[in-house]
């Protein structure tokens, strides 16, 4: 549950808000009651393209461009004079990605092992083993929402949904090179111009890798993904925990999902010992388990071939990058171009060593003095919170007990981890950039496996430091500000509070809030899965929720495309409870003085410029059915939901945004 899914969420800038008076002065286009996403950015949208290695661009991506220029600049003062061990790691990683020559220069050579292991598997229980090595810790249902891989499956550790004081390893469904199923079994032009496309791509890399018989192995790879797709849950139903907390010991697999190996795939996959899991995707582990038993050796053999390319292709050579840019960024997301190399190898520098990368942007770009005041923000938001909970005519006594409980007990890191990884245990070598990213890989996935026999850590962090982004984790009952989002044009220090309550305060908002929108309220203030409400007050919040994710069903991006009021009612729930809250700690700082409307005013269209930005139809497509927020035009749309966005623009009934007071959702 996290602000957005790209570092799109973002940013109302002292800049913009200077700018608007000008805005407001000329007549608008359009009314702020008909299309308030419009009215506040639409000279923008107007006016800026799309960078040609995007498929999106806002504010936010402004933000994330700058804050990555800082960091290549110190990652190229470290490769002149590393201060440290660790240091220079991070030099050669960047390195071993910026010599493009010298990967060209090897070609092939460091996949043959990969693939000659693949080649070798004789039989299921070879190939169980190789299904168990290739798991990698690389998703999060719940904190980051990320529930794509390509390896079969994907493994998760974190506490237990019920016994939030041990870590558990989580099995969740994988094994597609597009992200969602229903590309696989939509039956829609788009999806079926995209499935030829993907057919293509999985042949295309088998040429390029040189390998015989490419087609016949695309055909074969493909018909079996679309096998695993039917089997895969919808992203609806992924983000339903209530569906996901499947208790299966070691022994229930042979049982719940027979066909393979599982004592072969757990030992291999360094899971040998574990007694409990909790399998998130009963449906397709065990769907997946019976396609490994059905489905014949040579063909799995295939699947594991491509997709041990695919998933590195940004360390091998040109040919093989820019294939698979024509799918992924072009054909997927509609970005005509490749984004620069430095821009590449950075990313991958920030995938393989990401608190590294952390501890020296910090120190350089975060003062304490932000640390502070974000402190102070928080503090009176918090207080918000519990006056907006003791306000509620709804909630019995003993569910508001338990959710002031939850808000005292809530951990809130600003700026950074208190702890940071360690990368001793890295092998860096500066020309081997495929060698290394396997290695940071593997090592992240052990260092996640070494977590099932350490105590939990309420205080981890779930994000860098230096992305722009903020989190809640539900189970932790914590939440995460990393420095990077805490910084101008979207915090700024030395602006006033209209402006940054707006701006970071909805989103320090939106995160607290998600304590208590759908998912979050499920978890208690220990963050066990637990159901702390009453009937009448689970009743009241289910009609409150039903009917904004309704508003939100109703919304139409393309004349054939709707938002999905469901997938995305957590973060709506988040957005609508987040900025009443900042509307509300913002009007506490005002205290003694004069409330004018213009100050209202610039609260909303803080909000709503926060939210600036436009994408390419395809990404918007993507991000509609796999995303589980909506997209950023109808999140600023909440406000209709807020009487005192009413008063400050003086909205009427008749405007497309107008609500009826009764029509309102009100939910905290
Ligand atoms: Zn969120």
């Amino acid at each position: 549950m996290h602000l957005s899914a790209s570092a799109r969420r973002l940013a109302i800038s002292i800049v913009l808000v200077a700018a608007l008076p000008a805005a407001w002065a000329a007549p608008a286009a359009v009314l702020p009651g008909d299309d308030f996403f419009d009215y506040v950015n639409g000279e923008w949208l107007n006016s800026v393209e799309i960078p040609a290695d995007r498929s999106s661009w806002g504010v936010g991506a402004a933000l994330v461009e700058d804050t990555n220029l800082r960091i290549v600049k110190l990652i190229e003062g470290l490769a002149a004079a590393p201060s440290s061990a660790e240091a220079k790691k991070i030099a050669d990683y960047y390195a071993s990605f910026m010599d493009e020559a010298g990967i060209e220069a090897k070609g092939l050579a460091p996949l043959q092992p990969a693939l000659a292991q693949i080649a070798a598997i004789g039989d299921k229980r070879a190939l169980t083993k190789a299904l168990g090595a290739s798991l990698q810790a690389d998703v999060d249902p719940l904190n980051a929402t990320n529930f794509f891989t390509e390896n079969l499956f994907g493994l998760w550790i974190a506490q237990g949904l019920k016994d939030s004081a041990h870590y558990t390893p989580y099995l969740l469904q994988g094994g597609l090179g597009m992200p969602d199923r229903a590309y696989y079994l939509d039956d829609t032009p788009s999806m079926k111009e995209l499935r030829g496309k993907y057919l293509a791509h999985i042949a295309a890399t088998f040429r390029l890798a040189g390998i015989a018989d490419a087609e016949a192995r695309a055909a074969r790879v493909f018909e079996l993904e679309t096998k695993i797709a039917a089997t895969h849950a919808n992203r609806e139903d992924s983000a339903d925990v209530l569906k996901a907390n499947n208790n299966w010991s070691a022994a229930d697999f042979a049982r719940k999902a027979p066909g393979m190996d599982w004592a072969a795939f757990f030992a291999s996959a360094g899971l040998g010992g574990q007694k409990k899991f909790i399998v998130w995707h009963p449906t397709a582990i065990a769907g997946a388990a019976r396609l490994v038993n059905s489905v014949p050796l040579e063909t799995w053999k295939d699947f594991l071939t491509f997709h041990s390319i695919n998933q590195v292709s940004a360390a091998l050579p040109k040919a093989l990058v820019d294939q698979h840019f024509d799918f992924y960024g072009r054909a997927l997301n509609g970005t005509p171009q490749q984004s620069l190399r430095w821009k590449r190898s950075l990313a991958a520098v920030n995938a393989a060593m990401p608190d590294a990368l952390g501890k020296i942007y910090v120190a350089k770009y975060f003062p304490p003095e932000s640390k502070q005041r974000l402190q102070q923000m928080v503090s009176n938001i918090v207080d918000a919170f519990h006056l907006r909970i003791d306000k509620l005519d709804w909630m019995a006594p003993a569910t508001k007990k338990e959710a002031h409980a939850k808000l005292k007990t809530l951990y809130v890191g600003i700026g950074y981890p208190e702890k940071w990884a360690s990368y001793e245990q890295l092998q860096v070598v500066p020309d081997d950039a495929l060698g290394n990213l396997l290695r940071a890989e593997r090592l992240h996935t052990q260092q996640q496996l070494a977590k099932l026999h350490q105590p939990v850590d309420r205080a981890e962090w779930c994000m860098p430091a230096q992305l722009v982004n903020a989190v809640n984790m539900p189970m932790q009952n914590a939440i995460n500000f990393p420095a990077a989002i805490l910084q101008p044009p979207y915090f700024d220090p030395s602006a006033g509070d209209a402006v940054n309550y707006g701006g970071i305060g909805a989103t320090i908002g939106h995160e607290i809030s998600h304590s208590f929108d759908d998912q979050g309220a499920q978890f208690d203030s220990k963050g066990r899965l637990r159901d702390w409400w009453t009937a009448a007050d689970g009743k009241h919040f289910k009609q409150a929720s039903a009917a904004l994710a309704a508003q939100y069903s109703a919304y139409k991006p393309f004349p054939d495309l709707a938002i999905n009021g469901q997938q995305t009612l957590s973060e709506n729930l988040a957005d609508l409870a987040g900025l009443s809250a900042s509307y509300d700690a913002y009007h506490a700082t005002l205290a003694n003085k004069r409330v004018t409307p213009e100050a209202d005013q610039q609260f909303f269209i803080g909000y709503a410029a926060s939210w600036r930005e436009k994408e390419r139809d395809e990404a918007l497509r993507r991000a509609i059915l796999t995303d589980g927020h909506a997209p950023d035009k109808w999140r600023t749309a909440t406000v209709r939901n807020l009487d005192a966005w009413y008063n400050a623009f003086n909205v009427q009934p008749g405007q497309t945004l107008y609500l009826a007071p009764k029509d309102r959702v009100r939910v905290w």
